[in-house]
């Protein structure tokens, strides 16, 4: 194999932990060599401890910038010199550019949901979406679709601690934008109905239906499920879970979360090198 690497070669990195199985480095690294942009991609097993050294570095070594995955994501927040819209509504940073030392955080996660609903043709700007979880995927989605002129969103969420948390951060991600975002119990079967009936897109953005819950699925009752309703989950391991099966066979479209995984790393590879990533070249390494 050819060395290209040489005393040019600039530094992008993902700091986390545990990280030896991100598919980030394979995604970023295809991508510059596509384009023939002198630059490499590494993961780094990095965890809160370390990470304003980490974070540092970016500005002593004079790097590209850097993925965080969580916790990271949160606590970076205080560490950054300026934060972008989105970061600043979710609370947390999945992507930092170096503008000459100056670190700014971005949160690519919800860009990149939103970007993989083209993949499935579907538009929910103006519209109604209800979205079940209001974890840390669910937050970065709720952001971004409510900048992007998302009309109504309604939340379905167990009443454990994320219920409680969210509260006041959906009434201010409200607030700060023109969408209307309200909080309800998962358990309330009949209130769902009604709101998915008045939705375009129906998202799980809960880890019901990986493992160790792969199998299960976010609601019981899927006489809900209609052709022209959007069903989208934010799992891709494995691909179809039974949620999207079951959506799929009453006739929905849908779609898994490898368009989010995929376009939330595009989304970070064009804020750094000002190039749109090859998508055709990427997209078959992750699938
Ligand atoms: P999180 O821990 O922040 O949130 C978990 C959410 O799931 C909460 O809303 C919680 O109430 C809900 N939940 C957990 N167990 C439940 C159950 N048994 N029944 C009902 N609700 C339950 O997690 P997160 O970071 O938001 O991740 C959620 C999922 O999103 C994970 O599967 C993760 O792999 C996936 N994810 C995908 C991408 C992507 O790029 N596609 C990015 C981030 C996260």
């Amino acid at each position: 194999m050819e060395n290209t690497i040489t005393g040019h070669t600039r530094l992008a990195a993902l700091f986390a932990t545990p990280i030896r199985h991100s598919v980030s480095p394979m995604i970023h690294n295809t991508a510059f060599q596509a384009l023939g942009i002198d630059a490499v991609y590494l993961a780094f097993e990095v965890g809160t401890d370390g990470l304003e050294r980490a974070i540092d570095s970016i500005k002593n070594l004079e790097m590209i910038g850097a993925n965080l995955s969580m916790p990271n994501k949160i606590l970076a927040v205080e560490y950054m010199d300026e934060l972008s819209e989105a970061a600043r509504l979710i609370g947390a940073v999945n992507t930092i550019t170096n503008d000459q030392g100056k670190l700014t955080g971005h949160n690519t996660d919800g860009t990149g949901f939103m970007r993989s609903l083209q993949d499935i043709d579907v538009d929910i700007i103006g519209k109604k979406i209800t979205i079940i979880g209001a974890g840390g995927a669910a937050t970065a989605i709720i952001v971004q679709a409510a900048l992007d002129g998302v009309k109504e969103i309604t939340v379905y969420n167990r009443k454990d601690d994320f219920y409680d948390k969210i509260k006041a951060k959906l009434a201010y991600i409200s607030e700060n934008t023109n969408c209307a975002i309200t909080l309800y119990d998962l358990s309330d079967e009949n209130r769902l109905s009604k709101d998915v009936a008045e939705s375009t897109l129906l998202l799980n953005a809960t880890g019901v239906g990986m493992k160790p819950l792969e199998g299960q699925t976010p609601i019981q009752d899927f006489s809900i499920i209609r052709p022209d309703l959007a069903v989208c989950d934010v799992i891709y391991t494995p691909r179809e879970t039974e949620f999207l099966k079951q959506a799929r066979i009453r006739g929905a479209k849908t779609n898994n979360g490898l368009g989010m995984l995929l376009y939330q790393g595009a989304a970070a590879f064009e804020k750094w090198t000002g190039q749109e990533m090859p998508i055709e070249i990427v997209k078959p390494i992750i699938e």
